[in-house]
């Protein structure tokens, strides 16, 4: 059930994709903690003098307060109720639900559907993932 809800319309699968990566957020979570502990913003202010890319400090801490407002903890499943997941007006999604099936992966018009291959889902493993959940 779990690979069902994580596996978006269109065939793409949530956990695959970067804002997914719980590990990831997690560990700039703890980045960010550690560097605010050790002062370490003082200190590249303190020798930025003698350090140039030390004044790159704040990019650098602002880049990743930023990809950590990437993450994403809901599924494409879950898109059109919660704000999370796939887009509310993905033209695949509309497309899915007007002809009744569960996703691309069912559809006899996938091998020449041109917003399915048009998001670069023609690749062989997903082809192969997807002939695998008929
Ligand atoms: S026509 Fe295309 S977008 Fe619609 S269900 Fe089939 S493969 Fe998916």
């Amino acid at each position: 059930m779990d690979n069902r809800k994580y596996t978006a319309y269109c065939g793409l699968y949530c956990r695959d994709c970067i804002p997914s990566n719980q590990r990831l957020f997690e560990l700039i979570e703890a980045l960010l903690r550690e560097s605010e502990d050790a002062g370490l913003a003082h200190y590249a202010t303190y020798k930025a003098n003698k350090i140039a890319f030390l004044n790159e400090f704040p990019v650098a801490e602002r880049f990743l307060q930023e990809v950590l407002k990437l993450r994403c903890s809901g599924s494409g499943l879950e898109g059109p109720e919660s704000e999370l997941g796939c887009m509310k007006d993905c033209a695949i999604r509309r497309c899915v639900a007007a002809r009744d099936l569960e996703g691309c992966w069912q559809c006899s018009l996938r091998s020449t559907c041109e917003p399915y291959s048009s998001r670069g889902l023609h690749s062989t493993a997903r082809t192969a993932l997807m002939g695998a959940m008929k």
